[in-house]
C-alpha cells in the first residue's frame, strides 16, 4: 500500500479518518495511525506530525465525494476497510472452575419488557456461556405476584429472541412452587427455618434488638404443623411467615432470620391458584441448586442477597456457586422505571413500551438500534465493579459500525421551501445509494424547475449552496426575497465560494416525511424510494440514520436513530 514515504501514507490516513468520522481529522489521530502502523516511522515522529498537517490540508480542500474518490482510486483496500464489520469481542476476565463448562442463567420478573439494564446481565451471562459452553436457562421469577404483568412473559421472550441469547432452557418459577414448598419442609425439619407467627412490627423490633422471637425455638413438629397451615390456608394473609435461622447478632439487621414464604391472597397470579409464595431468595437458591447453575453474574446491588442466600445454601449443604456482581450503571435520558413506563403508556403520554423516550429494548429497536450494538456496548462496559454511567455515544458508535454498511442513502429535506431556479438545465441526478457500493446502483432525482431545500439552509447570508449530485445554486436577495439562479457545475467553484454541499428534492416528487427524534417531530419531505425501505434503517444524508417506521397514505414515519 506505502512504500517508504510517509507522505503518501499520511494522505490515505488522513482520507480514510476524514470519511469515516466526517469533518477535518485531528492531526495526532492521522499520526497515531501511521506510527501505530508503521513503527519504523517513529524515530521521524516530528517530521512526520509537520506532514500530517499538510496531509490533512489537502484532505481538507476536498469535498466529501472527493475524498471517497480519491481514496477508493489510491488504496480500494483501505476504503474497504471503513465498511468492514468490527466485532468487538472484547474479552472478559476469566471465570474460576469454568474450565469444564458453565450452567448460568438469566433471571427476569415479568414486570414488563426488558431494558437496556436487564440487557447487562442478559448479554454477560450469555457471553460466558458462549466462551466456557455449557447451558444457558431463562428463569421466569413471577413468584411476586404484585410485580407480575400477564403481557411480560411474551415481551420478555420477544426480547430475548431479539438480543439472540444462547438460551437453552426456559423455566418459570410459578410451575415449580411445589418444588419450593418440598424444600421448605426439609428445611423446617433441618431445623433451618421456622414459621414465625409474630405481629410483623413487633419482630422487626425484637430483630433490631438481636433479639429472638417466641416461635424461633419452637420444636420442629410445631414448625411443621404451622407450616401446614399455612399451605392449607387456616393461615390467613399477614398471619404467619417462613424464616430462615441466620446471625442475630449480624451486624446487618436485614440479614437477621429474614423471610422466605409469605401468604398472599391478593393480587391474584395469573398462572397459578397459589397462597404461599417465596420470597425471592429461597426460590432463587431453591432454582439456582436445582437447575445446577454454576455461576452467577449479577449487579452489585444483589450483594446483600448474596449473603442472605449463603445461610440458605449451608443450612442444606449445597455447594455455593461462583458469583460476580458488577458495578451500578446510571442510565440517563430515557425512563427506566417500570412503573412509571406503565403509568405514561395509561396516560398516554408514551405511545406504548416501544416509545423512544423509553428505555426498553424494543424502543431502541423502533429507532434502529441493532441488537448486536447493545450487545458490543454492553460486553465494552464488562462486569467490573465500579459504578459507571451507560454511554449512549457508545452504543451510537457501534451501532452505527453496523448500519453504516447497510444503510442505503437518501435525501430527506426538513422544513422544505420550494423554490424555483432560473436559468437551469433540466437534469437527471444520479445519486450512489451507498457511496461504498457502486453496485446497490443509483436513485434517480429528475430535475426540471423547482426543488425543495432545507429552510435551515437558506439564510439571508448564503450566497451559493450546492445541491448535492446536482448544480451550484447562486441565492441573491432583492429586499427581503431571495431569489435563486443557476450558478454553474463546477465543484472547485462551489469550494471557494465555501458553498455547503445540501440536500434538495425535486419539488414535483415529493414524499411527506415526519422524522421523530427524542426531542419532538420533524417535518419535511423525502425521496419516493424511502416508501421501499419500510423497517429499515438509511441514511438521510447531512441529517443522520433513521428507522423507516410506516409508509401509509400520508407519507412515511421515521425514527431517528444517532447522527
Ligand atoms: N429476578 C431478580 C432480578 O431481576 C434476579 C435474581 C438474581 O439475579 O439472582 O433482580
Amino acid at each position: 500500500m506505502a512504500g517508504e514515504d510517509p507522505k503518501e501514507l499520511l494522505l490515505l490516513c488522513a482520507l480514510q479518518n476524514a470519511i469515516r468520522h466526517g469533518g477535518i481529522p485531528q492531526t495526532g489521530a492521522v499520526v497515531g495511525m501511521v506510527l501505530g502502523a508503521h513503527p519504523e516511522f517513529r524515530s521521524r515522529a516530528k517530521e512526520v506530525a509537520a506532514l500530517a498537517k499538510e496531509a490533512i490540508a489537502d484532505v481538507a480542500a476536498l469535498s466529501p465525494e472527493d475524498r471517497v474518490v480519491k481514496l477508493q482510486a489510491l488504496a480500494p483496500g483501505m476504503y474497504e476497510a471503513l465498511f468492514t464489520k468490527h466485532e468487538h469481542k472484547k474479552v472478559l476476565p476469566e471465570l474460576e472452575c469454568a474450565e469444564h463448562g458453565v450452567v448460568m442463567r438469566f433471571a427476569p420478573n415479568p414486570s414488563g419488557p426488558l431494558h437496556i439494564g436487564h440487557a447487562r446481565a442478559a448479554v454477560l451471562n450469555d457471553a460466558y456461556v458462549k466462551q466456557y459452553g455449557g447451558r444457558y436457562i431463562l428463569r421466569i421469577e413471577d413468584t411476586d405476584p404484585k410485580r407480575v404483568d400477564p403481557e411480560a412473559y411474551e415481551m420478555v421472550k420477544e426480547d430475548i429472541a431479539w438480543l439472540g441469547l444462547g438460551i437453552t432452557e426456559t423455566v418459570t418459577q410459578s410451575d415449580r412452587l411445589a418444588l419450593y414448598y418440598d424444600l421448605c419442609g426439609q428445611l423446617i425439619e433441618k431445623g433451618g427455618a421456622y414459621v414465625c407467627t409474630c405481629d410483623n412490627e413487633h419482630f422487626k423490633e425484637l430483630k433490631q434488638s438481636k433479639t429472638a422471637c417466641p416461635c424461633r425455638d419452637q420444636p420442629v413438629e410445631k414448625n411443621r404443623e404451622l407450616w401446614k397451615k399455612m399451605l392449607d390456608h387456616t393461615f390467613k394473609e399477614g398471619e404467619a411467615t417462613v424464616r430462615i435461622k441466620t446471625d442475630l447478632h449480624h451486624p446487618d439487621p436485614a440479614m437477621r432470620d429474614f423471610p422466605a414464604f409469605r401468604i398472599l391472597d391478593s393480587p391474584p397470579h395469573p398462572k397459578v391458584k397459589a397462597h404461599v409464595y417465596p420470597l425471592m431468595n429461597f426460590s432463587v437458591v431453591a432454582d439456582d441448586h436445582l437447575l445446577g447453575v454454576t455461576h452467577v453474574i449479577r449487579g452489585k446491588d444483589h450483594i446483600a442477597n448474596t449473603r442472605r442466600q449463603r445461610y440458605i445454601y449451608d443450612h442444606f449443604g449445597w455447594k455455593v456457586p461462583v458469583y460476580r456482581h458488577y458495578g451500578r450503571m446510571g442510565i440517563e435520558g430515557v425512563v427506566l422505571s417500570t412503573s412509571k413506563m406503565r403509568l405514561g403508556i395509561n396516560e398516554g403520554i408514551y405511545t406504548g413500551w416501544d416509545d423512544i423516550r423509553l428505555g426498553t429494548l424494543r424502543a431502541l429497536a423502533r429507532r434502529g438500534i441493532s441488537p448486536d450494538a447493545v450487545k458490543n456496548a454492553v460486553l465494552a462496559i464488562g462486569i467490573g465493579d465500579t459504578d459507571i454511567s451507560f454511554s449512549w455515544d457508545n452504543l451510537f458508535a457501534e451501532n452505527k459500525k453496523i448500519v453504516d454498511p447497510l444503510a442505503n442513502r437518501y435525501f430527506f429535506v426538513p422544513d422544505p421551501i420550494i423554490v424555483t431556479i432560473t436559468g437551469a438545465p433540466h437534469r437527471t441526478a444520479h445519486a450512489m445509494l451507498h457511496p461504498g457500493d457502486a453496485a446497490r446502483g443509483t436513485r434517480t432525482l429528475v430535475f426540471k424547475e423547482s426543488v425543495a431545500l432545507p429552510n435551515g439552509d437558506i439564510t439571508h447570508d448564503t450566497a451559493m449552496v450546492r445541491l448535492k449530485d446536482l448544480f451550484n445554486l447562486k441565492i441573491s436577495c432583492d429586499g427581503n426575497t431571495p431569489s435563486f439562479s443557476y450558478a454553474g457545475d463546477s465543484l472547485a467553484e462551489a469550494r471557494s465560494a465555501k458553498a455547503h454541499i445540501i440536500q434538495w428534492l425535486p419539488a414535483q416528487d415529493l414524499v411527506r416525511c415526519t422524522l421523530l427524534t427524542p426531542e419532538g417531530e420533524i417535518t419535511g419531505a423525502c425521496e419516493p424510494l424511502v416508501t421501499k425501505e419500510l423497517g429499515k434503517v438509511v441514511q438521510f444524508e447531512r441529517v443522520g440514520f433513521a428507522r423507516i417506521d410506516a409508509v401509509d397514505m400520508d407519507g412515511v414515519r421515521a425514527y431517528f436513530t444517532h447522527k
